[in-house]
């Protein structure tokens, strides 16, 4: 496999799969609570603008009472925003999900597209959504960017990045394509642990020695 090695500022020499790898050895892959692509689809959707813990519970309290899909376009709305009221936007969201629900039984027979451009189709799925969709539901070599990939590639300085689909762009170009699919659950792992988004661990970080924002950080 191909070995790529380039500069960022300071003359320090990254090995971009050399950093994924000491990562995931560091602290392994997030695994996602559930398989089933819809799942997968919806709790992503809750997710945006929202913190891990709060989403991870609301969501497993959603399927608990919405066991399929067809349940769930069929759901009564004031009982979803009941359920998803921990969550930020919660009307929106129920709606949102709802409707997402009532388009996949209606239109695709109960069965999420496999096709990025379908489900972007859908209510409130962006392309980091239909990234995280193709890639943990149906094994498709995306790169899933959230919040935790562009924070933490920004912040060693591997991108230079605004906006988490710039990031997907720069990424795409610089990753070898066996590592896309797991890059999502290695760093947002990461994220959760070690280069959290307030409070950074740096003093314990593998990339310590790579990273210029993380030197920054020690020595105040
Ligand atoms: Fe993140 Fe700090 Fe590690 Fe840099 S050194 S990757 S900022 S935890």
């Amino acid at each position: 496999m191909s070995r790529i090695q380039f500069q960022i500022k300071g003359g320090i020499k990254l090995n971009i799969t050399d950093i994924i790898e000491k990562v995931e050895k560091t602290v392994g892959q997030h695994k996602m609570p559930y398989e089933e692509p819809w799942k997968i689809l919806i709790s992503t959707v809750l997710s945006q603008r929202t913190r891990d813990e709060t989403t991870e519970k609301v969501s497993r309290a959603l399927f608990s009472k919405y066991r399929t899909i067809e349940e769930l376009s069929n759901a009564d709305l004031r009982d979803l925003e009941n359920i998803l009221k921990p969550i930020g936007f919660y009307r929106e969201k129920a709606k949102r999900i709802k409707e997402i629900a009532k388009i996949i039984v209606e239109n695709y027979n109960g069965n999420v597209p496999e096709s990025k451009e379908k489900l972007m189709k859908l209510p409130g799925v962006g392309s980091k959504t239909a990234n995280i969709v193709l890639s943990m539901g149906f094994h498709q070599n995306y790169i899933a960017v959230d919040t935790h990939v562009h924070r933490i590639f920004n912040r060693l300085g591997i991108v230079k990045t605004k906006y988490p689909e710039e990031t997907e762009k720069e990424l795409m170009k610089i990753v070898p394509e066996d590592y896309w699919i797991r890059i999502n659950s290695v760093f947002v792992e990461f994220g959760k642990k070690i280069c959290r988004p307030i409070g950074p661990k740096c003093s314990i970080c593998p990339l310590l020695e790579q990273c210029e924002y993380g030197k920054n950080v020690v020595k105040k």
